[in-house]
């Protein structure tokens, strides 16, 4: 009996090619067959996805020692988690847009001033989000390395490998609790300091978990990672207005505020 994949010789009665693992018994595919099959595959993904989900409140140094280690059949690998972040992303974006489009709308309770411009920056951000996300990361990551520049149990890829899991975490519970919002008429404005919040504790619990550190050490650490964010924040801003100034001149800028 030959392997129908390989062509190696195998032993009477072999269930599998001891060579490329393919399966040594014909059997003719049925409705049935590809039904179970179906369901075989798609069933261990979504095992898999809330194992991978529910251990990242559990116990996330778990889920991301792991993958450090190489142990890539117990969890959903950090690319995949990410990549299905994103997707949802998506998703989310289209929902929200089509059929709650006030929900993203700021200019009912930011001054009228301002609204203009801060709904252009929502719907830029919004419109780049996946950009805007693969962008911070590296710097988030950067900002963690900073303040545990003395522990040395984690090098730059090893924390980078932890930050996207726990965006790609934060990002797939912002897009339930998002819809969840919108659909009880809830605006973003009404929960976008509660998620930051949550993020930010996020953040600092897996800190907290994959370092060893005590609550208190723990808390004296995120409130520095916090701090630096804030000033890179406003930065940031600080650097893209003084940029428009001076590129496009005051007038643009004017405009770009009370139109
Ligand atoms: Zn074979």
């Amino acid at each position: 009996m030959l392997c129908f994949n390989c062509k190696t010789k195998l032993i009477e009665n072999a269930k599998y090619c001891y060579c490329c693992g393919e399966k040594a018994t014909q059997e003719r595919l049925t409705l049935k067959r590809l039904f179970q099959l179906y369901i075989q595959t798609f069933l261990n993904l979504d095992n898999l996805f809330f194992k991978t989900f529910l251990s990242l409140f559990y116990t996330p140094e778990d889920v991301i020692n792991s993958y450090i280690k190489g142990i890539r059949k117990k969890y959903i690998n950090v690319i995949g988690y990410f990549a299905l972040a994103l997707t949802f992303t998506g998703l989310e974006l289209f929902i929200l847009n089509n059929y709650f489009p006030e929900f993203s709308d700021l200019s009912k309770t930011a001054t009228r001033e301002t609204a203009h411009l801060s709904n252009q920056i929502v719907k830029s951000l919004q419109s780049h989000q996946t950009l805007v996300l693969i962008c911070l990361i590296p710097i988030f990551t950067g900002i963690t390395r900073l303040v545990f520049r003395k522990n040395k149990t984690y090098n730059y890829t090893e924390l980078l490998v932890a930050h996207i899991y726990i965006f790609a975490h934060t990002t797939l519970i912002t897009v339930v609790i998002s819809i969840f919002a919108a659909l009880i008429n809830l605006s973003m404005v009404n929960i976008g300091w509660g998620l930051l919040v949550f993020k930010t504790l996020y953040l600092g619990f897996v800190l907290k978990r994959i370092y060893n550190k005590s609550f208190k050490s723990m808390a004296l650490k995120l409130l520095s990672i916090s701090l630096l964010i804030v000033i890179i924040y406003y930065l940031t801003i600080f650097v893209t207005i003084s940029f428009i100034y001076f590129v496009f001149g005051e007038t643009y800028l004017e405009n770009l505020i009370h139109q």
